[in-house]
């Protein structure tokens, strides 16, 4: 089915205020509203179709686009995957249709999640454990390679004395109440007259169940603080900043609730030789001056071992050698940063008298070489040393 016209869905005209098409959308929000519209698919398709055109014309930025694209114009407008009540950003303008609850109670009670995907949740879900926060400090030796990690957390996991019931005697039965749900229907009055919303119930306080005697060592909650060792594997390349998510492994829900997830946030360890840029590492190497100035060859360290590099004669201070592909992997790829090591020509501070004597020696000559100060010293050097 062609999708239709906003303004025809809201039957409004092009030029219409947004007064108008806010009270367009009410009427029509009322007219296939849920609560007269019991198990009616087709209105809910109608209420959803108009939330859709509310969505978008009441905003200026989107209105305009649409007028001059149309529903092309649209497209990726709702994350790419059209339309969903999630999307929906208007419900407490009109709390008197949408419950005070804004989209929860509406849609939760009264749709049972036929609407929008993202809201659908079961009580296993809703009495979803915490996510836990750690951090892990690595080296570049292991992010250059991957690693597997075991840590040791402590974590909230199921109550070995009442099975994570929380019941000392397995006297659990559920709240008669809500009838497990732990929402309650209530009847409010609106600008509609009476309207139905979901609250939490009270007898229950939202659990859904009811235990007459409640464990001793859990105090009811079906989960006590334990110490476990997870394992972690550490893609190679990965960066400070970045963490890993480790599903179901975080504290367990209370009373069976499913678990949470462990989040690795990952650090970087300071290395005593490299810095790291993204995939490159940098490194300064110093050598002498008579080492600069005749040539020889280094041996660097790399995070896989030592790699020679020739260094010419007449080498300055400060110059870049590369060496390719002795950085780190990038995340998920086989190309590797590359390695810059920035020769530093060191000035002696402590001279035996032979060093002394051969360098006042080699000062004699310094009288020809006449150094001037300048702009750009360092690129015109050549020029002074003939
Ligand atoms: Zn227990
Ligand atoms: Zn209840």
């Amino acid at each position: 089915m062609a999708k239709r016209d906003y303004y025809e869905v809201l039957g409004v005209e092009k030029s219409a205020s947004q007064s108008e098409i806010k009270k367009a959308y009410r009427k029509l929000a009322m007219k296939y509203h849920p609560d007269k519209n019991k198990d009616n698919k087709e209105a809910e398709e109608k209420f959803k179709e108009a939330s859709e055109a509310y969505e978008v014309l009441s905003d200026e930025q989107k209105r305009q686009r649409y007028d001059q694209y149309g529903h092309a114009g649209m497209e990726g407008a709702f994350g790419g995957h059209g339309f969903t009540w999630d999307d929906f950003s208007h419900a407490s303008d009109f709390s008197d249709l949408f419950g005070g609850d804004g989209l929860g109670g509406i849609f939760e009670s009264i749709f049972g999640g036929s609407f929008g995907g993202g809201r659908r949740r079961s009580s296993r879900q809703a009495n979803r454990g915490e996510d836990l926060q750690i951090s892990l400090s690595l080296t570049l030796e292991e992010i250059a390679t991957g690693v597997e990690k075991k840590i040791k957390i402590g974590v909230k996991d199921t109550c070995d004395v009442c099975n994570g019931t929380g019941s000392e005697d397995g006297d659990v039965k559920t709240c008669s109440q809500c009838h497990g749900s732990g929402r309650v229907m209530q009847m409010t009055r609106s600008l509609f007259g009476q309207m139905q919303t979901a609250v939490v119930c009270p007898t229950c306080h939202g659990e859904g169940k009811i235990i007459k005697n409640r464990c001793k060592k859990c105090h009811g909650e079906g989960r006590i603080q334990k110490s476990k060792t997870i394992k972690v594997n550490i893609p190679a390349g990965i960066q400070e900043g970045q963490y890993i998510r480790l599903r179901g492994l975080g504290n367990i829900g209370r009373r069976g609730g499913s678990a949470g997830d462990v989040l690795v946030h990952i650090k970087e360890k300071e290395h005593d030789i490299f810095q790291r840029q993204d995939a490159d590492l940098v490194c300064e190497f110093p050598i002498s001056f008579s080492q600069a100035a005749l040539g020889t060859e280094i041996e660097c360290p790399t995070l896989q071992g030592k790699v020679k590099i020739k260094i010419p004669a007449g080498t300055q201070s400060g110059k870049v050698f590369r060496l390719r592909s002795q950085g780190l992997p990038h995340v998920n790829s086989a190309y590797k940063g590359d390695l810059y090591v920035k020769v530093i020509v060191i000035t002696p501070t402590k001279l035996s008298s032979k060093e002394r004597k051969l360098l006042e020696e080699l000062s004699q000559f310094d009288a020809a070489k006449k150094l001037h100060p300048g702009k750009g010293f360092f690129s015109k050097l050549k020029n002074f040393f003939v």
